[in-house]
């Protein structure tokens, strides 16, 4: 069986040496060498997160709370506790933003214990 002639791609050859969906591709003029995306995610985008993907690269969790305001968030406890864990390992505000979804300055008023108390309640 010939497999399609795209590299790294190992579907079956539709036409044109090219699997179903390369072909669709060249056949709407697009560039075939670029990464099918539906494909190729299988879990979500956030560093340590073993959901499976949902929608934006992201899991269901990950991708709801990215569309809340960051005010609307609610911290888990063990969120809050590895926040600060790991800023206190030098984590920047700005790498824990992205791992925990929310702004660079919601990270710092967590670290830094304006949103949340040592028991993990807002406030
Ligand atoms: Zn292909
Ligand atoms: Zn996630």
């Amino acid at each position: 069986m010939k497999s399609c002639s795209v590299p790294g791609c190992a579907r079956k050859v539709r036409a044109r040496g090219l699997c179903d969906s390369h072909y669709q591709r060249h056949r709407r003029g697009q560039t075939v060498t670029t990464p099918l995306r539906s494909y190729g995610i299988t879990g979500c985008s956030v560093d340590g997160c073993a959901r499976e993907h949902a929608a934006g690269g992201l899991c269901y969790y990950h991708w709801s709370q990215a569309r809340k305001p960051s005010r609307w968030r609610q911290r888990t406890p063990a969120e809050v506790k590895e926040m600060r864990q790991l800023h206190s390992q030098g984590v920047s505000f700005e790498e824990l933003a992205r791992r925990f979804a929310c702004a660079p300055s919601t990270a710092a008023r967590i670290c830094k214990g304006w949103s949340f108390r040592e028991d993990g309640r807002e406030g």
